[in-house]
């Protein structure tokens, strides 16, 4: 479908954009908006624009930008889109992420190719129109498509992006578009009161680009007065009751109820025509289950290279919280740095969990929290490189004392992981791993067969290293089975310790398929298993 033509009667967009500062919640506002439509009913898709030049988030360092979150069909993210498929239960896919450098590298091989007819290749139009195209694409069957613009209004990059959302009401109607624009209100410690002007000007720049919104979400640290939405809202040119208030939240899961507490519900019973009071009984239930207290504490070690960002491991971490609220445990999280991490330091968690990684730096401690593990019957769960290192581990365990992945040691002879045939060659470029959902079939009787409770599975990865099926004895000899292969048999997916509580590892990225109220198998296996102990 083009844009301007016929797009559909009832489709209706919901643009998110963010004034002041970046990193306020924008992503969760605007997954919270998609939850409260969706339990009034509509059937609601999102999108995330990114106005850097990047093509996609896998070359992106994850300790600046945060995790790469990866789709079914193999695009790499950025980690909004983790919370969008949580919070909305939805698998997305590439249409769902939008980036510059993706839209520009298109429109500029397009000019070569000469689709242009001898026009001047402009920002405005065609970098804008390409902009709008994504926008209906990602939106097609959908009821409501929300969009939200990474970065603030005003930033240098993103310009192309606002006016490509200002331009769009023009062509499917004003009234099928709704502006909600975050802002930020400071809480001066020495006057003790919240300041809205920083806002003021953030929808100053806003109204400048030609964009009134018709809500405003005013994010403070904690709870605000009233006097401040209605002098925002009196300044900003927004009517009253679109401005609303959202003090810090206590857990992420809480931001549906607090959002719809705030005073959004009339703006969006409005704009969908549809005053029916949203059912949000999942996300009482998901609030009270964080909230609450439980008897039984874990403590798992997160081996982890980046210790500075907890972004970096964020659908790990929202796994393992899904998996504690499942099995009632409180969950305490034990960062253990794996360039200096000891065996007292293993010794003084209940379970290891190696996330998946990148580069040799801090794998030895990888592999050394794998062996402590295999060796001393504490529960492990290996994410990718978390599966890797544990192979590595049980073949030197088996008798390869130099066992490697060729990612860390080229010149290794028993090299146990090795590069995929195809892959040489392409290390460190993008878009070229092993990317997206990926079958397997998993061994009759294993214990990862049961904990799935079925044999054919579908995982997401996100790697270029294989194990070496050749060193397997040696690796059996170490401990470990292989219990799941690619359908063909070909691929090592997964392994587990024979005769141990809990030694599980997947070559894939179970995480990403986690959701707060339905845990992923594995990570509630985790959480069972250091129960049991
Ligand atoms: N570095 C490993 C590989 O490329 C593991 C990747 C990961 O953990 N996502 O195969």
């Amino acid at each position: 479908m083009e844009v301007g033509t016929d797009m559909g009667e009832k489709q209706k967009y919901i643009f998110v954009t963010g004034g002041v500062l970046s990193g306020v919640g924008k992503g969760i506002t605007a997954a919270s908006i998609g939850a409260i439509l969706q339990a009034k009913g509509s059937k609601v898709s999102i999108q995330k624009c990114d106005p850097y030049l990047n093509v996609d988030a896998g070359l992106l360092n994850p300790r600046e930008h945060g995790e790469c979150f990866v789709t079914k069909d193999g695009a790499e993210t950025d980690l909004d889109l983790g919370h969008y498929e949580r919070f909305l239960d939805i698998e997305l896919t590439q249409k769902s992420t939008t980036l510059s450098g993706r839209l520009l590298s298109q429109l500029i091989a397009d000019e070569r190719a000469g689709k242009f007819n001898g026009q001047t290749v402009q920002l405005v139009p065609h970098l804008t129109n390409a902009i709008k195209q994504a926008i209906v694409d990602a939106g097609e069957g959908s009821d409501v498509h929300i969009v939200e613009i990474g970065g603030t209004v005003g930033d240098y990059e993103g310009l192309s992006f606002v006016e490509a959302i200002r331009d769009f009401a023009g062509q499917v109607g004003r009234e099928n578009c709704l502006y909600v624009h975050v802002v930020y209100a400071p809480f001066i410690e020495t006057s003790k009161e919240f300041k809205s002007k920083p806002a003021q000007n953030a929808l100053h720049e806003l109204r400048g680009f030609g964009i009134t919104p018709d809500c405003v979400v005013v994010r403070t640290e904690a709870p605000a007065p009233h006097a401040i939405a209605e002098k925002i809202g009196r300044f900003g040119g927004v009517r009253e009751g679109g401005v609303v208030l959202l003090p810090n939240a206590k857990t992420v899961y809480e931001i549906p109820l607090t959002i719809y507490a705030s005073g959004i519900g009339p703006v969006l019973d409005e704009f969908i025509g549809n005053s029916e009071k949203p059912d949000l009984k999942k996300w009482k239930q998901l609030a009270k289950a964080q909230q609450a207290s439980y008897a039984k504490k874990v403590t798992v070690g997160l081996v982890a290279k980046y210790l500075d960002n907890e972004d970096t491991y964020l659908s790990v971490l929202e796994a393992l919280r899904a998996a504690a609220w499942q099995e009632k445990v409180e969950l305490n999280i034990a960062w253990l740095d794996a360039e200096k991490s000891s065996e007292k330091e293993f010794s003084g968690v209940d379970a290891l969990l190696v996330p998946g990684g990148f580069g040799a730096r801090g794998v030895e401690g990888k592999v050394a929290a794998a062996t402590y593990a295999l060796q001393n019957n504490v529960p492990y769960l290996g994410i990718c490189l978390g599966m890797q290192v544990a192979v590595i581990a049980a073949a030197r365990l088996g008798g390869l004392k130099g066992a490697n992945s060729t990612e860390f040691d080229a010149k290794t002879k028993h090299d146990v992981v090795y590069i995929m045939d195809g892959q040489a060659g392409k290390e460190s470029t993008g878009g070229t791993l092993r990317l997206g959902d990926y079958q397997a079939t998993l061994k009759k009787g294993s214990k990862t067969a049961q904990l799935y409770g079925v044999q054919n599975i579908t995982e997401r990865h996100r790697h270029r290293y294989e194990v070496n099926r050749q060193f397997i004895s040696e690796v059996e000899a170490g401990g470990l089975t292989v219990s799941g292969t690619s359908p063909d048999g070909e691929l090592v997916e997964f392994v587990e310790a024979k005769n141990h509580p809990y030694f599980v590892a997947t070559q894939a990225h179970p995480e990403f398929k986690s959701r707060p109220d339905r845990a992923h198998p594995l990570f509630v296996g985790l959480m069972r298993a250091i129960g049991d102990i």
